[in-house]
């Protein structure tokens, strides 16, 4: 049998999706892309020196929770603070007809298939994507997700 070669680890490699769609405190807001984004080795032009959520900031293609990266996918996956026990995962697209495409389809139903046993619920700034939580309704204002149990 031959030896298994190991699988790469997911990069950002030419991403930088999520300093676009994603607002930063004192930074940018969502959805316009960051003055700090200049492309180069990291695309930041303040790259040791830049904001903690842009250090911390992990998508869910890093986490592996999402095969496709969201350049090529067309869509970027976070998954936040949940609201009460229920999984709250952000998802814009970043791609026109993103949203719409069958890799995000297969995406999708794939992140819902691991969720499988858990309440949760997929937006974007344009409404709610997905969710199984019946017993509340969910409204977006914005850059929030409200939740008002039923
Ligand atoms: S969206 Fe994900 S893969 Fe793309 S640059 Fe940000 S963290 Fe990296
Ligand atoms: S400060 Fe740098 S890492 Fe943060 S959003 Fe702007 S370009 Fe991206």
């Amino acid at each position: 049998m031959k030896r298994a070669l190991p699988l790469a680890e997911p990069s950002c490699g030419s991403c930088n999706v999520c300093c676009v769609e994603y607002g930063i405190d004192g930074v940018k807001r969502a959805g316009e892309r960051c003055q700090h984004l200049v492309g180069g080795e990291h695309g930041c032009d303040r790259y040791d020196t830049r904001p903690r959520a842009c250090a911390e900031y992990r998508c869910a293609y890093l986490t592996g929770a999402v095969r496709v990266r969201p350049d090529a996918l067309g869509v970027v996956v976070r998954e936040t603070a949940p609201v009460g026990a229920i999984r709250v995962l952000h998802v814009e697209e970043c791609v026109p007809g993103g949203l719409q495409s069958w890799a995000w389809c297969k995406e999708r139903s794939r992140l819902a298939g691991a969720m499988r046993g858990s309440e949760y619920v997929m937006w974007s700034r344009r409404g709610v994507v997905s969710s199984n939580a019946t017993r509340v309704q969910w409204h977006v204002t914005g850059e929030t997700l409200l939740a008002v149990m039923a």
